[in-house]
């Protein structure tokens, strides 16, 4: 059968809040960076082509962001109407030189970011394939890891019921915070919970960035005996001479990426061989186009990968990359989406539905505060 071309026809932008039922601590709220998280911020892309094929996408922010993802969105959106939906990375270049002169990383391209993954969840649905295997899997399920149970506003004890609970409910590996401005307390609350869970649990740490480099080294050292999968955040996100040294000062792999905001700001990264593990966001760098560009950069580096936060999206990603990965299980959007991932002996498996195989709840759509459309329906 011939290839007929397609159209973009139709483009709803949204943005949704969503509470979170107890508020959020990590050690950047102890060390008075940020106030406790209460809530995430949403920008949905819902595309539409002339042939009635569709595609849903999303961007989020914490604590600030969201009014101008969406403003940015807003602006530029309107470029992709009665374009080819296939020719994504056209797209993405088109929409960024729309909007050139804010630049090519942070807000202006988290903003891109929702409707490129909702250009990639479109295509593969049109294929009817998941989105892991129109990327090409190398894997149909991928080792997870809980962060939700294990941030600092939570108890040992709470951490603990949270990490059985997990363990219980077939997550593999459990992630908890530290990064407190006292120490000592960090290494009680490690080895309390590396007692509960035994020594062959996979636990890792995330400082959040918040140990300069002395204290991150004095305390990578004192962790070295945890037997940690990954020392995540230890230092600031952009310091990537703090971050080598440290990576060649401890034999516990270290972990960083999830705050940076480009392509570009990884392949610093990377370049300086600040990291053993890889953690970009899809989201955050821009979108899938992105996403994959960097996460080739890393393969090629021999970088292990573990992307942040958006499981949703990073579970078929992960399961394309050539090397055993970790997703991150959050189960902070649920409200949002009708479907669930499910796990099983400690891997989260990719879903058989087509595209990112997720659909947007009503409880979503009554959390939105604001939207626009372009194009007709
Ligand atoms: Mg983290």
């Amino acid at each position: 059968m011939a290839y007929s071309p397609d159209a973009i026809r139709h483009i709803r932008l949204s943005t949704a809040t969503l509470p979170l039922p107890t508020p959020i601590s990590d050690a950047k709220v102890f060390t008075g960076r940020q106030k406790p998280m209460t809530e995430v911020v949403f920008l949905f892309a819902e595309i539409t082509t002339a042939q009635g094929h569709q595609g849903v996408g999303f961007s989020y922010s914490k604590r600030a962001g969201g009014p101008a993802q969406y403003a940015h969105a807003k602006e530029v959106a309107e470029n992709v109407i009665g374009e080819d939906p296939h020719d994504i990375a056209k797209l993405y270049d088109k929409l960024l030189w729309a909007g050139a002169s804010v630049g090519r990383s942070g807000v202006a391209t988290q903003a891109l970011a929702a409707i490129d993954i909702a250009l990639y969840d479109l295509k593969a649905r049109r294929a009817d394939l998941p989105l892991a295997k129109l990327l090409g899997a190398h894997r149909d399920s991928v080792r997870t890891y809980n962060t939700s149970g294990g941030f600092l506003h939570a108890t040992v004890e709470e951490i603990t019921a949270r990490a059985d609970q997990s363990r219980a409910e077939g997550i593999g590996g459990i992630k908890i915070k530290v990064g407190l401005p006292d120490t000592a307390e960090d290494l009680r609350r490690v080895t309390a919970v590396r007692e509960h869970l035994g020594p062959e649990v996979p636990l890792m740490v995330d400082a959040n960035q918040q140990w300069d480099r002395a204290t991150a080294l004095r305390m990578g050292r004192r962790l070295e005996e945890f037997d940690l999968i990954w020392i995540e955040e230890p230092l600031d996100a952009y310091d990537a001479e703090g971050h080598a040294a440290l990576t060649t000062a401890l034999d516990t792999p270290i972990a960083t990426g999830e705050m940076l905001a480009s392509v570009t700001e990884h392949q610093r990264l990377i370049d300086a061989r600040s990291c053993d593990i890889i953690q970009p966001d899809a989201p955050r760098v821009g979108g899938i186009t992105q996403f994959l560009r960097l996460s080739a950069l890393a393969h090629h580096a021999g970088l292990g990968l573990a992307p942040h936060f958006a499981m949703e999206i990073h579970l078929h990603l992960a399961a394309a990359y050539p090397t055993e990965p970790w997703v991150e299980h959050f189960d902070w959007l649920d409200p949002l989406f009708e479907e669930r991932l499910e796990i099983r002996e400690g891997r989260m498996l990719v879903p058989d539905r087509p595209g990112l195989g997720i659909t947007l709840t009503e409880q979503a759509r009554s959390w939105t505060t604001e939207s626009v459309e372009f194009g007709t329906r």
